[in-house]
């Protein structure tokens, strides 16, 4: 039975899927391979290990020098290079962020604690004068236990039960403030660190690693937005009610065709509104419509207070976008027959595949769920978009207590009996989007057809 699986999902992939596998494994690769570079730079600088002490001494340095390696690897992940972007998705990028930040809160943690222990060790003092020895006395370690301090913050408020309690913003910012603990503890990593201090050529390496990972920050996260929004001066040119809570802002702009000739129907911008109390937010919305020369639309369900706010802007605010982002785009897809399954607000990106992905008639149905008729949003828009593509909408309509569970295998295979051939394209609130996977799952559709857009990381 897994064989079977497993041979039927090798030969499902499309090309755009072979590219983002082969992209990860290679990008695995390097970070091993790095990781395997600093494994061997404590194997070359340590000799015979003798005694507990010791033991526990060299423990925490192999512990700090890889997360001294993740750091800017995190950082990288997350700096949007457009090929990572593109290929492997940013919500899989953050998921590999995320879980990579975890280890590395783990490794900092037990450097921290091995370190103290094994030179309390070395040294016959108690723990208490250890730490004020090394927190005081050390170079460059006061700067560096700032640092930590705010590493172990930054990681308690992304635990995911703080965050959900966080606006987007103040999440977003206070996890920019990583990078002002990695800047802290850099230094007390060359300054202890026996490998740097005798090895000019590890110091060179070190410093390369930061210093590239900040350049690549800046280009990709400042400059070339920067460079954007200075060629384009995007402004609101219209706020549209949809739905109750829901409103679509166009935004128009010059030279709007070189914009258009890179960005894919299903991937989103980060979108500032130059306006008191929005300015300093860059929140993620995709684009609700294929993107064109006359206009860029998002369309926003009302949140909290960035998305709450949109309403109210007037034509003409500035606006910067960052982006394109994202792999949710027809490249993901490798069978000729497709399924979008939207729930909500989740219809965004969706809506622009409905009317872009190549598709012959009858071979493309969207599935659009909503608790009550008046949220549906584009329905107008939907319906045209199918008639002329010979193309099919479901609108499941109804909250629970009155249609049961929407998403089951058998609704689904009673809209389309041959599911499992079906690539599927599914956004939507994350209960909608579990239910849908176990329900596509059970109905024999491999994981690697499901492709996913998270508006949650
Ligand atoms: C790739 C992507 C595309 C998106 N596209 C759209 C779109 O087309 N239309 C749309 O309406 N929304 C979209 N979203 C979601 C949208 O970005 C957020 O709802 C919005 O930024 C919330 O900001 P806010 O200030 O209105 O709410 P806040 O006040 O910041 O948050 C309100 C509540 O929602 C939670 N929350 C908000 N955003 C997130 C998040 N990203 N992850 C986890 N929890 C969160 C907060 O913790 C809080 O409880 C998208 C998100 C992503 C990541």
């Amino acid at each position: 039975m897994t064989s079977t699986v497993a041979s039927r999902t090798e030969t499902d992939a499309g090309p755009a899927l072979r590219h983002s596998d082969t992209v990860a494994r290679v990008l695995l690769a390097v970070i091993a391979a790095g990781a395997a570079a600093v494994l061997l730079l404590w194997w070359n600088d340590t000799g015979t290990i003798i005694g507990a002490a010791q033991w526990i001494t060299n423990g925490a340095r192999l512990c700090g020098l890889l997360a001294g390696y993740t750091a800017p690897v995190l950082v990288l992940l997350m700096s949007r290079i457009p090929l990572l972007d593109r290929t492997l998705g940013t919500d899989r990028l953050a998921r590999w962020h995320a879980m990579g930040g975890r280890y590395m809160v783990g490794l900092v943690a037990s450097h921290v604690t091995l370190i103290i222990w094994g030179y309390s060790l070395t040294d016959d003092s108690n723990v208490v004068h250890q730490t004020t020895q090394i927190v005081f006395h050390y170079p460059d370690m006061l700067k560096a236990t700032c640092g930590t301090l705010l590493l172990f913050t930054v990681a308690a408020v992304s635990a995911r039960a703080a965050r959900r309690r966080l606006r987007y913003e103040t999440w977003y910012y206070l996890h920019l403030a990583t990078y002002v603990s990695i800047f802290l503890v850099f230094f007390h990593q060359l300054s202890n660190g026996d490998e740097f201090l005798r090895d000019q050529a590890a110091r060179a390496c070190w410093y390369t690693l930061y210093l590239g990972a900040a350049a690549v920050i800046l280009c990709f996260r400042f400059a070339l937005p920067a460079r954007d929004a200075l060629r384009h001066r995007l402004r609101v040119a219209e706020v549209r009610t949809e739905a109750p809570g829901v409103v679509s802002v166009f935004v128009t702009g010059r030279h709007l065709d070189e914009l258009v000739a890179r960005t894919r129907p299903g991937q989103f911008f980060r979108w500032r509104f130059l306006v008191p109390g929005l300015a300093w937010a860059a929140n993620p919305y995709s684009l609700s419509a294929p993107p064109n020369d006359g206009y860029l639309r998002l369309t926003v369900k009302e949140r909290g207070g960035h998305s709450g706010a949109l309403a109210a802007l007037r034509p003409g605010t500035r606006v910067l976008a960052e982006g394109p982002y994202g792999a949710f785009t027809a490249a993901r897809r490798s069978r000729p027959k497709v399924l979008l399954l939207a729930g909500g607000v989740g219809i965004t990106p969706l809506r622009a595949l409905f009317e872009t992905l190549p598709a012959e008639p009858g071979d493309l149905t969207l599935v659009y769920r909503a608790s009550r008729a008046e949220d549906l949003v584009f329905r107008e828009e939907l319906d045209t978009v199918a008639a002329a593509r010979g193309a099919t909408v479901h609108y499941l309509v109804g909250t629970r207590a009155e249609i049961g569970e929407p998403l089951q295998t058998r609704t689904l295979l009673g809209l389309l009996p041959d599911l499992r051939e079906h690539d599927v394209y599914l956004c939507g609130p994350a209960g909608l989007v579990a239910t849908a996977r176990e329900a596509l799952d059970t109905a024999g559709v491999p994981a690697r057809r499901i492709h996913h857009e998270s508006f949650e990381f």
